[in-house]
């Protein structure tokens, strides 16, 4: 897959470990913990655009935290770049 800014297929994938934090819109935020999130990163080694995909539970705990609901996921309905439908492969970890 080639990088969504540059086009360049000189990308790497690096293991890592992220905390998202709430945005801040009140006091009551304060409160609230960040959400560790432990993926995968797509970097274009050209320009630096990166990628993740943030992993389903930690998407409901962030939706949740902003006072929405996280809708079913559907990868069929997610196009790369080129247009054709994304596939997704599970590892194990
Ligand atoms: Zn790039």
């Amino acid at each position: 897959m080639a990088c969504v800014l540059c086009t360049s297929t000189n990308e790497a994938e690096f293991p890592a470990e992220m905390i998202l934090h709430f945005p801040f819109s009140g006091l009551h935020a304060l409160n609230k913990n960040g959400v560790f999130i432990y993926s995968k990163v797509l970097v274009c080694l050209d320009c630096g655009f990166s990628r993740f995909t943030t992993p389903e539970p930690e998407v409901a705990t962030l939706a949740k935290g902003v006072g929405r609901h996280a809708k079913p996921w559907n990868p069929s309905k997610v196009l790369t770049p080129e247009g054709n439908n994304l596939r997704i492969t599970r590892s194990a970890v």
